[in-house]
């Protein structure tokens, strides 16, 4: 028996995972990951005296029981026992990646297959190399189904997850201008998240695909993907869909082509940007044959979370909270919704936009440009990217505390406000002023 396979079997006697000595569930398996300024070896011994049943470390120092098991790399166990385990499952795997949406769309895959089926689909963000094998790991018999988010910054990672969570179901939500840096620029993010479509191509995946999207069209024509179902406006699409109204909420029609049946719905999302998220869901749930009672129910129950795209209303503002993330590609649909929303008064809080590399002072500009041209009533620019580029109309700060200490003593009132920038800006210190 190899050492992989001693761990899986323990791992099927204690299946539950433990990686953070904070959080010890007694009786799981603690595997001791590196972080940047960690290294959880030196916690293997904690997590054992706190009930963990084994250890798995891969620093012989501190191997002192038979409940500690030494492999020569912990993180590349947790992914071999996570791919192990999911080449003894049998339930339909989908697995999403894309420069934006990714979450959105995870979760209202998972609203809709829910209606229906024991789903399990990644919590939050999981989405990485420890992500997707720690879902993966959480998958057991009463599964049916799994929904698992993929996310990339460089070449080949989604290869690498698709060999862990091997799904026969793929989706890319779309391709954009995210992680420009580590990808190296668009035309590599095109081919990274292409990944994708190779595994299915490879392994005779089905393939979801947007058949509006000009860009998933010429990635889908050059790869040889057996099955694809298309969804969107094609006519070949097995459902199609279209906004009726945006105000603050979506709200669609949606057909199911192959019965020409036609339903109508207002979703608790804002933002143009989440209607192909929608279809997606609804292509995927008709795929899976749930009944559009089903469908409707799941899609009309999602409530969006963690400020990706989220209708706040204070005392003098509604603000729409989409401080979760932003690049080039989300921050252009982020600020056309506003100016598509019925308010009287319209104001962009922008943050700055990381990990775009040498495309940074350029991508920058470009929003700066779109915001000017946007018909909105007020424009500010947060952080040093911004500052550095600063022209025409808009009032720019170098930081969020700048921000913070102006809005004080001129707060706004009455407006329609999109607050929106990367993680890293952290523009939910602004909310308590609006
Ligand atoms: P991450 O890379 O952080 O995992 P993600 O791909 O999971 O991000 P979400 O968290 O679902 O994306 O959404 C983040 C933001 O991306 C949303 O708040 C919205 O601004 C934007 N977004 C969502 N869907 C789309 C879309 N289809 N096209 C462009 N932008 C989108
Ligand atoms: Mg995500």
């Amino acid at each position: 028996m190899t050492t992989t396979e001693r761990i899986y079997q323990l791992y099927l006697q204690h299946p539950l995972i433990s990686t953070d000595t904070r959080k010890i569930t007694p009786g799981s398996l603690f595997f001791a990951l590196k972080g940047d300024k960690f290294d959880a070896n030196t916690f293997a011994e904690q997590a054992i005296a706190q009930g963990a049943a084994y250890a798995i470390i891969d620093n012989a120092h501190y191997r002192v029981s038979e409940q500690y098991i030494l492999v020569d790399d912990v993180l590349t166990a947790l992914q071999d026992i996570a791919r192990m385990h999911r080449q003894h499952l049998t339930i339909p795997v989908i697995g999403l990646t894309g420069s934006n949406g990714k979450t959105t769309t995870k979760e209202l895959i998972n609203a809709v297959l829910s209606q229906r089926f024991n789903t399990l689909a990644t919590q939050g963000n999981l989405n990485n190399h420890i992500g997707v094998p720690l879902t993966i790991l959480g998958i057991d018999s009463t599964h049916q189904i799994a929904v698992i988010e993929m996310g990339a910054n460089h070449q080949r990672e989604i290869e690498m997850l698709c060999s862990i969570a091997q799904p026969n179901h793929g989706l890319i939500t779309n391709v954009g201008r995210a992680h420009l840096e580590g990808f190296g620029g668009v035309e590599g993010v095109k081919k990274g998240k292409g990944e994708m479509y190779d595994y299915l191509a490879h392994t005779n995946g089905v393939a979801f695909i947007n058949g509006n999207d000009e860009t998933l069209m010429e990635m889908q024509a050059t790869r040889n993907l057996k099955e694809i179902i298309f969804y969107g406006d094609e006519n070949n699409a097995l459902i199609s869909g279209k906004l009726t109204a945006n105000s603050p909420f979506l709200s669609l029609s949606w057909t199911d082509n192959t019965d020409r049946s036609t339903y109508h719905i207002t979703s608790k999302l804002t933002g143009e940007y989440n209607l192909p998220n929608i279809l997606a869901a609804i292509c995927i749930g008709t795929f899976f044959k749930l009944t559009a009672d089903e469908i409707n129910a799941g899609v009309e129950g999602y409530q969006p979370k963690n400020n990706r795209s989220q209708l706040v209303q204070t005392a003098t503002n509604t603000l729409v909270c989409d401080y979760y993330n932003a690049n080039p590609s989300s921050m252009a649909v982020a600020i056309e919704n506003v100016t598509k929303l019925a308010a009287n008064r319209k104001v962009l809080i922008l943050g700055d936009m990381f990990e775009l590399g040498e495309e940074s002072p350029l991508e920058h500009l470009g929003i700066i440009k779109k915001a000017q041209h946007a018909p909105v009533d007020e424009r500010i620019f947060i952080g040093e990217a911004f500052f550095q580029q600063q022209t025409g109309t808009g009032t720019y700060y170098r930081t969020a505390e700048d921000a913070i200490r102006s809005l004080k003593i001129h707060p706004i009132n009455n407006s329609t406000i999109l607050i929106k920038g990367s993680r890293g800006m952290a523009l939910e210190r602004l909310v308590e002023l609006l």
